[in-house]
């Protein structure tokens, strides 16, 4: 069976019917995550023995009678989730032995599911990147080209083909510029569909957890296991009335794409016409592409960095190697705080943690904190406005074209690359990235946000336009 052959819902029914066994089909995944993760460095963990014992189970409960929704489906879990069964390092190499006391809502509702989780994905330092150059065990590489960063290891795994499914947290564009260089479909999903019980995220305003894939359907399948009310998260409130997932069985006729064009001004030079052809292609398939403006995307993007930067000074108090991490050898309290957080924190998570701080101080507060709270409501409103005119706007995912894996980004220039993602992480939208062309050998993604609750629209126009321009994400062998 090629997973990336056939859908979530199709591999699951050949296990429900024992056509084949979850304990064969996860057999066969962990020797591909073994092998391809030499060359890509995608796994901060593979699940062994433990995915086996859960394919067993699985199997046991399908020779009772039981059909379960993604029987056998193999999936990846991104390394700031908390897996009871493996250890979630948070991409600090003080975590590494840390094994987490209880397992995320989404990768329990997941497992619950039939879903088999065989490993744990690498990830920036504490999350804080879009690359995984910043984490400590080296970033992973895009399948495309052995020389860039993939952006995301859940989208490198996808990519491959040796997994249907990542789970995996966006906060300002983490997965979705991944799913966008690796040419895969990656959903942030309305912020709180989906619990993020169990996500040690450092941005508590914008981080959420998602799910990438190879079409809108098989995106829309986990979605409708993932999302609904939790009592153990406050933010899902709003799905509390609601059934989870909108399913892909919409009519996409006559929708209107909001077509931005004075955004693309800022992307690298030869990305701009990626989405000129992008824009004919979906005029042509039936849709209308409307002229609008967002002019606010750069002061969002400054008041993402102002709002979250603040959080995770704020989030990262507690690892002080007393309540959290490892505690280090120290003459007095100061130098046990100093010390035990400097190995905590890596170079990434300690910038942010100094500028967060010095933004939140007197004096700073009102000129920076304050004011970035004003852009977020305009950022909201701006969006509001602009789906007041269109069905869903057309944005890139990313600025350039994935970065070089042996060089080190200026932190600025990478903080920029979030400049299309990280506003519509202010407006807690729902957004799908989804393959628009190639430049050159490399796939160049854009992101359709939509209006709250509209994922089923998304993913249906997706899996549209990926079968008109013939552009799936099979490329790689
Ligand atoms: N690049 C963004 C940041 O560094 C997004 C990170 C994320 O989504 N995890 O803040």
């Amino acid at each position: 069976m090629e997973l990336r052959k056939i859908s979530i819902r199709q591999a699951a029914e050949t296990v429900n019917s024992g056509e084949v066994t979850a304990e064969g089909l996860i057999e066969k995944t962990l020797e591909s995550c073994s092998i391809l993760n030499e060359g890509l460095n995608i796994f901060t963990q593979i699940a062994g023995i433990d995915a086996l014992e859960q394919a067993k189970a699985i199997d046991r409960k399908i020779e009772k009678g039981e059909k379960l929704p993604l029987a056998g489906v193999p999936v990846t879990v991104k390394d700031d989730l908390c897996y009871g069964v493996l250890p979630t390092g948070f991409g600090s190499p003080a975590f590494k032995e840390f094994f987490s006391p209880y397992t995320a809502t989404a990768v329990e509702r997941l497992m619950d599911a039939g879903a088999i989780v065989v490993g744990k994905t690498n990830l920036d330092d504490m999350s804080m990147g879009s690359t995984t150059a910043s984490s400590p065990d080296g970033p992973t590489i895009n399948p495309w080209d052995p020389e860039r960063t993939a952006g995301s290891a859940g989208a490198a795994a996808v990519a491959t083909g040796i997994c249907m499914l990542a789970l995996e947290s966006d906060s300002g564009g983490a997965l979705r510029q991944g799913a966008s260089h690796c040419g895969v479909i990656g959903l942030r999903p309305t912020a709180g569909q989906v619990s993020r019980y169990g996500l040690n995220t450092f941005c508590s305003s914008f981080g959420q957890v998602g799910v990438t894939a190879i079409s809108g359907e098989n995106v829309i399948t986990a979605l409708e296991v993932i999302a609904g009310f939790d009592e153990r998260d406050a933010s899902t409130a709003v799905c509390k009335e609601r059934a989870a997932g909108a399913g892909t069985a919409v009519d996409t006729e006559g929708l209107r794409i909001g077509y931005p064009a004075a955004a693309f001004d800022h992307l690298e030079p030869g990305l701009r016409e990626v989405f000129e052809q992008a824009r004919e292609q979906y005029s042509a398939a039936g849709f209308e592409c409307i002229d609008l403006e967002l002019p606010l995307l750069p002061e969002a993007l400054q008041a993402y960095y102002v709002i979250s930067l603040a959080e995770s000074s704020s989030n990262h108090s507690r690892f002080d190697g007393i309540r959290f991490g490892a505690v280090e050898e120290a003459g007095d309290l100061e130098e046990l705080y100093s010390k035990s957080r400097g190995s905590i924190l890596g170079r990434e998570a300690r910038r942010r943690s100094i500028f967060g701080t010095h933004l939140l101080s007197q004096g700073s507060y009102d000129l920076y904190y304050r004011q970035a709270l004003r852009v977020w409501n305009l950022v909201r409103r701006e969006f509001a406005a602009a789906l007041g005119q269109c069905d869903l706007l057309m944005l890139p995912a990313a600025k350039t074209l994935p970065g070089r894996a042996a060089a080190e980004a200026d932190f600025l220039d990478a903080w920029t690359e979030d400049l299309f993602c990280a506003p519509v992480s202010l407006t807690g939208l729902p957004s799908l990235c989804l393959p628009a062309g190639q430049a050159g050998k490399f796939p160049v993604g854009l992101q359709l946000i939509g209006r709250p609750f509209s994922e089923g629209i998304m993913a249906a126009v997706c899996d549209r336009m990926i079968r008109e321009i013939e552009l799936f994400p099979y490329g790689i062998s």
